[in-house]
């Protein structure tokens, strides 16, 4: 079913709700509705209830109003969220309500930046690892140098000693 309707917040499809006329609390239609739901091969567990025209599933209640169906379960689960707290799908996916792949953006953020640690821990090795590369170097050209300097030492001792024969022998 298509609709044309530019209302805002108006769901693109209406469905029937997912859960029997007995279930009342939030907690017993999520858990209907996940029964219903189908899963995907990424483990998401996609809403099979209304969604918005933001591909987000939706759910009415008596006691909370319109809900975001994702930020719903968070709340049937953890008991809080402040309506400024945003809820983010590591998922990716919209329609999905599988609690594991919801995390509050604050600790979205912490994986983000425990992603970045990780790609500068390793950048950090890679550099620490050209670093004793080129240290290895620096020391084995010091070692050549040193050779060079002993041999070049030798050669001044012997020229030293052929100038002096020969400036014994023009004395003679
Ligand atoms: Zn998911």
């Amino acid at each position: 079913m298509t609709t044309t309707t530019t209302e805002p917040g108006a769901s693109r499809t209406r469905k029937p709700q997912p859960w029997p006329r007995e279930a009342r609390s939030l907690q017993d239609k999520l858990y209907y509705a996940s029964m219903a739901a189908e899963r995907t091969a990424e483990g998401c567990l996609l809403w099979p209830g209304t969604c918005n025209e933001e591909g987000y599933g939706r759910i009415w209640e008596p006691e909370y109003g319109d809900w975001l169906v994702h930020r719903a379960v968070w709340f049937a689960y953890h008991g809080e969220l402040h309506h400024t707290d945003v809820i983010h799908h590591v998922c990716g996916n919209r329609a999905c309500f599988e609690l594991s792949h919801l995390v509050p953006a604050s600790q979205a953020e912490n994986v983000g930046e425990m992603l970045a640690r990780r790609h500068y821990e390793g950048e950090r090795a890679r550099l620490q690892e050209e670093l004793d590369e080129l240290q290895a170097i620096i020391a084995q050209q010091e070692e050549v140098l040193e050779r060079m300097r002993e041999e070049r030492e030798e050669l001044l001792e012997s020229v030293a000693l052929l100038q002096a024969m020969v400036a014994r022998r023009s004395k003679m």
